[in-house]
């Protein structure tokens, strides 16, 4: 990959075969990226385009059918809601794109440990700094760009908590330095004529109305409009394979007790009802993600301030019924282990105590699985949640979308070396074979982890809480787990 971003960089004008014509047959604006949803996984591919030199010549458009300006956040404004838990491989592809110094100049934190404990047993486990391997930091950004931004990188972190509006705004600043790419708010796309798409002699490009009245001309055309995608709706991908968790997560912004002397772990607490989780913010503040049913979220949504903060201390600290049996095996496995491997039994930790919540700060998400049988069509790709959607307790949504992002990416570079055309359905598979071979098991091993937990029937109590014990004390289990979740694409 290195090599071959040397040698493009080397040939900035190779990409001139694609873009030769600015305008379609039709005399309708030719365009050889349009982006459908300039979230967080749209825009990051319209950066990776934007700035890498071989795709210079490109003409990308991004569609946003939000009319709101980008958000901006300056760093003494009070924390959004909405966070994400971007994993080492996520900070190191926006390292590469010069996205990172834009992020951590308004603000993000990072954390150094996992704490994740059982309500329904005495079994917990921790990751720490500690257990990732060293190759993780030597990556070089290189691998994307062939330049090298090693600025705002902490070597003793696990991952970092960013508002996903601080992730906006820096993409979309980024987004704005590019002159090849343009950018409609406000717009989106009317329909797809399918009759286009397999004629293509008379049809060489996919040609579109857009709600504006226009209509252009694109030889790709990417669906990175979310969970409902409108992209793959009107592309005629065969429904995704979806269910929904009886689940809502319920987000805010909580102030903790002082006394910690610094707020570096992300703690999570399997309920019987769902995770509840708290993410570091500064030394003072975390930001909540607790997942139950339904209709809890809703009362929860509808306390007072005080009986809100009073539940989630109960959440984090109440003792829950244990099964005598499951106690048992825990203890007969916990003292076969320290005798086998003395130090390796994790020892349970408390959490922050919260103590007030900021403003109003509550949010409500409904949560589901979703897949898409296919991620790519005759000149049609999906990207992020348009092609895939998880469940927030692995943190994992955005992280899995970014890696989409560098695989397409990779295999448009390797089609505009060769000369070829975007949209062409044998690079686009490519793409499609290389995400989902990666982002398939993480997404069966995340619901498999949701419904292992959302029960408090004794055999599947015994098997996680045995289940975590062991992992807690076996370094190499621990290290692919952390590994994989920090995975470099
Ligand atoms: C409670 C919660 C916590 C989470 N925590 C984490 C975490 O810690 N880590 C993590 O990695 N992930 C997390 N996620 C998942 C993460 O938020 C999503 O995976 C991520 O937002 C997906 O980004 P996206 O750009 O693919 O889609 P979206 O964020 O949905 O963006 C889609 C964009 O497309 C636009 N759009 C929609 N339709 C159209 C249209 N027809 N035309 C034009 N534009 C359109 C929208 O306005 C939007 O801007 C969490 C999710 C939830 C619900």
């Amino acid at each position: 990959m290195a090599s071959l971003m040397k040698l493009l960089q080397k040939q900035p004008h190779s990409f001139s075969l694609l873009s030769s014509t600015m305008r379609s047959y039709s005399n309708e604006p030719l365009y050889d990226l349009v982006i459908v949803g300039g979230g967080m996984v749209g825009q990051a591919l319209a950066v990776c385009v934007g700035q890498t030199p071989a795709m210079s010549n490109a003409r990308v458009l991004l569609l946003e059918s939000s009319t709101e300006a980008p958000p901006t956040t300056s760093p003494n404004q009070h924390y959004s809601n909405r966070v994400c838990a971007l994993s080492l491989g996520s900070v190191h592809f926006f390292k590469s794109y010069g996205v990172w110094p834009l992020i951590t100049s308004i603000r993000a934190k990072p954390f150094k440990k996992i704490h994740v404990w059982d309500a329904c047993s005495p079994s917990s486990i921790g990751f720490s700094v500690d257990d990732l391997s060293d190759s993780l930091y030597s990556i070089s950004s290189e691998q994307y760009t062939g330049q090298s931004h090693e600025e705002g990188l902490s070597h003793d972190a696990l991952g970092y908590i960013v508002e996903n509006d601080v992730i906006l705004q820096a993409l979309s600043n980024k987004v704005n330095e590019e002159s090849n790419i343009e950018i409609k708010r406000g717009v989106t796309l009317k329909s797809i004529d399918h009759t286009q798409m397999k004629d293509s002699i008379n049809n060489p490009w996919l040609s579109l109305p857009l709600s504006d009245g226009t209509c252009i001309s694109m030889k790709l055309l990417v669906g990175a409009d979310g969970v409902k995608s409108r992209v793959r709706k009107l592309g005629g991908f065969q429904d995704p394979v979806n269910w929904n968790y009886d689940q809502s997560a319920v987000v805010a912004t909580l102030d903790i007790e002082e006394g910690m002397s610094e707020n570096t772990v992300a703690w999570q607490r399997f309920l019987p009802d769902g995770p509840i989780a708290l993410l570091p913010l500064t030394d003072d503040k975390c930001s909540l993600v607790w997942s139950t049913v339904p209709s809890h979220a809703e009362q929860l949504m509808k306390m007072s301030p005080e009986d809100f903060v009073a539940s989630v201390n109960t959440a984090l600290f109440a003792e829950f019924p244990q099964d005598q049996l499951v106690s048992s095996a825990n203890e007969v496995l916990r003292n076969a282990i320290s005798i086998v491997s003395p130090g390796s039994v994790s020892v349970r930790q408390l959490p922050p105590t919260i103590k007030d919540i900021e403003g109003e700060s509550r949010g409500m998400f409904p949560l589901g699985f979703s897949h898409s049988p296919h991620y790519v069509k005759q000149r049609i790709a999906l990207i992020g949640d348009a092609a895939h959607r998880v469940h927030p307790l692995a943190g994992l949504g955005v992280n899995i979308g970014l890696g989409d992002v560098i695989y397409l990416h990779e295999e448009l570079l390797k089609t505009s070396t060769a000369g070829g055309d975007w949209g062409n359905i044998t690079s686009l598979l490519s793409y499609e074979r290389e995400s989902q071979r990666l982002n398939m098991p993480i997404m069966a091993a995340i619901d498999g982890l949701q419904r292992l937990f959302s029960t408090s029937l004794t055999p599947f109590v015994a098997l996680r809480s045995l289940g975590l014990q062991l992992t807690a004390a076996a370094q190499p289990i621990k290290d692919i787990i952390v590994n994989y979740a920090q995975r470099k694409y």
